[in-house]
């Protein structure tokens, strides 16, 4: 019973990163690419993030395959996942907000490229992977099952790790000391302590 409630409330909160996502991503349409990092090992590592993050999920919530690894929780625990959801979504809002027409769902930098140091990210550099890691926990504590827990986490920390390091690599290339001075004063998912 709790558990159908939980995977309802999983569902809204896709329905939510639609909503979202939609009008940004038509919004950056005409903002032309000019340098493009997308290799194979980042398609590669998307596509797992879209299973592990979207397929598994819905084959758990749709169907009994994946039965035989579900594991129960108090109901405490999935409303505490609709919580870290909730802010996650909030984090994906804002920083898509922030971010404008600078977004990309890949490695690329736009023609009139600018660098965003205000808003959400003047306190972490990386807000729209920070909510990554929220959803993927929420998907522990809400969908209630090994196979999504394990994907969900694993194939999101594979595309972390792999792409921010050449993120910021790509961002010190084209804007140089800004961009150093920036890493300097920001944390990458968790805001930096500045002690006076
Ligand atoms: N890593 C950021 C952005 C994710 S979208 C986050 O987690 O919020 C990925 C694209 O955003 C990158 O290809 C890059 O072109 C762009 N980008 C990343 N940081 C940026 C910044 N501070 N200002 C402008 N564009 C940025």
């Amino acid at each position: 019973m709790e558990q159908s409630m939980f995977k309802i409330i999983y569902i809204i909160g896709w329905a939510f990163i639609v909503i979202i996502r939609i009008p940004f991503a038509w919004r950056t349409r005409t903002n032309r690419i000019v340098v493009n990092h997308k290799t194979v090992r980042e398609r590669i590592l998307l596509a797992l993030e879209s299973v592990g993050a979207g397929a598994l999920p819905l084959i758990y919530i749709l169907t009994p395959w994946q039965s035989f690894a579900d594991y129960r929780l108090p109901a405490w625990a999935g409303w505490i996942g609709a919580a870290i959801y909730a802010v996650g979504l909030w984090l994906l809002w804002r920083s898509h907000a922030d971010l404008g027409r600078n977004w990309s769902r890949t490695l690329e930098l736009r023609q009139e490229h600018q660098l965003v140091t205000s808003g959400i990210y003047g306190h972490i550099r990386h807000p729209m992977y920070a909510f990554g890691w929220l959803l993927g926990i929420a998907q522990t504590l809400l969908l209630w099952n090994w196979v999504v827990a394990v994907a969900g986490l694993a194939s999101f920390a594979l595309l972390y790790f792999q792409r921010v390091p050449r993120e910021e690599q790509m961002m010190l290339e084209q804007f140089g000391e800004k961009y150093r001075a920036y890493m300097n004063r920001t944390g990458r998912v968790i805001p930096r302590l500045r002690l006076k």
